[in-house]
């Protein structure tokens, strides 16, 4: 007979989703504090797989917040987790991930302090110890803190990196932490570069900074005047209609706003009020062609009331939204 051992980590007992404890906690990022939430899992688990090999080592996360990229540390199954929160709202939900990782022998702590006064020294233990010359200890500070701490907190760190104190005491402690984009490229910038400054030479001084990837940083603005006289409710609608065959002609989209027998009659009156060709591609359309469409549509409904309720029930029942994705949306006060 053969004993079959599993090599696979061992898995954390399920958890609701980071949206879902937002809504349940009703925890709202807070402006005041730039809070800004990673709901992506894939997104956290990148950050976390550049932060090194975590399995069986410790970790420091600085500025948890509801814990999407502390679950994809715990996922990594390290030793220990220290997580350092200044905000006691995050309370419930990092309690409830403590227990889960607690629950497959895991060991997470959570300290409510503010991570620039926090003694971070005595959160390893002295079996970790490595000397300076040796790779770096199984010891690793991952952090998405508001920019502005970050920043003021490398600068610190950069300053106890080269006495060799607090995390750095144990050796050449990697630390892996987002940063707005212009002072990450400031962090790495080499000579000549436009954005070489004292950060760069202090950073490259005494660590070797390697910028892994940009976060997609997306800032909107509110148009003094939208593009469109409709409601949202309605313009979303059409705009949903538009995008319901992305490879074929638009007009087919057009026509599943009406029914069956009247599709290709009306989908052709549709594109003549609106002065369109039928055999423009959904991605074609301008947001002033989309426009003019729902007001042709608005049109013929005015003209046959029937039709809205046709598409009423077709919007909601039988076109309804796929594959909405997660978007990451980095709030960049200090651009
Ligand atoms: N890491 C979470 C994520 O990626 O979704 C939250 C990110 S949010 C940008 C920053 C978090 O850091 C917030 O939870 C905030 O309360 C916390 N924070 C801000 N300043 C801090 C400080 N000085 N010490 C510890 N935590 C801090």
């Amino acid at each position: 007979a053969y004993t079959i051992y599993s090599m696979s980590a061992p898995r954390l007992p399920p958890l609701p989703t980071i949206r879902d404890i937002l809504k349940l906690y009703r925890l709202n990022a807070v402006k005041r504090l730039s809070q800004n939430f990673l709901l992506n899992q894939n997104l956290t688990d990148k950050i976390v797989t550049k932060a090194g090999k975590l399995a069986g080592s410790h970790v420091l996360e600085v500025g948890p917040g509801p814990g999407g990229l502390t679950r994809s540390i715990l996922r990594k199954v390290p030793e220990r987790l220290v997580v350092v929160e200044k905000d006691t709202r995050f309370k419930p939900t990092l309690d409830m991930i403590a227990d889960s990782f607690e629950a497959i022998n895991g060991k997470m702590d959570i300290i409510y302090d503010d991570i620039m006064k926090t003694n971070i020294e005595s959160l390893f233990p002295v079996e970790k110890k490595r000397s300076w010359n040796d790779k770096p200890p199984d010891i690793f500070i991952i952090g998405n803190l508001p920019f502005s701490v970050s920043t003021a907190l490398i600068v610190k760190w950069l300053h106890a990196i080269s006495e060799q104190r607090g995390p750095w005491a144990f050796g050449r402690t990697k630390m892996t932490l987002t940063f707005q984009k212009e002072v990450a490229e400031r962090l790495v910038a080499p000579p000549m570069g436009d954005q070489r400054c004292r950060l760069s030479v202090m950073a490259q001084t005494w660590t070797f900074p390697v910028l892994r990837f940009i976060i997609p940083v997306v800032s909107f603005t509110p148009l003094v005047k939208p593009r469109t006289q409709h409601n949202f409710e309605f313009f979303e609608m059409i705009t949903r209609h538009m995008f319901s065959f992305r490879q074929k002609y638009s007009i087919r989209c057009v026509e599943t706003l009406f029914p069956l027998e009247r599709r290709k009659e009306l989908g052709l009156m549709m594109y003549k009020l609106a002065d369109l060709e039928p055999t423009l591609r959904p991605t074609q359309l301008t947001v002033a062609d989309i426009d003019r469409l729902a007001t042709a549509f608005k049109y013929l409904v005015e003209k046959q009331p029937e039709l809205g309720l046709y598409n009423y029930r077709a919007s909601r029942h039988l076109l309804p939204l796929k594959n909405t994705r997660d978007i990451v949306v980095q709030n960049c006060e200090e651009m």
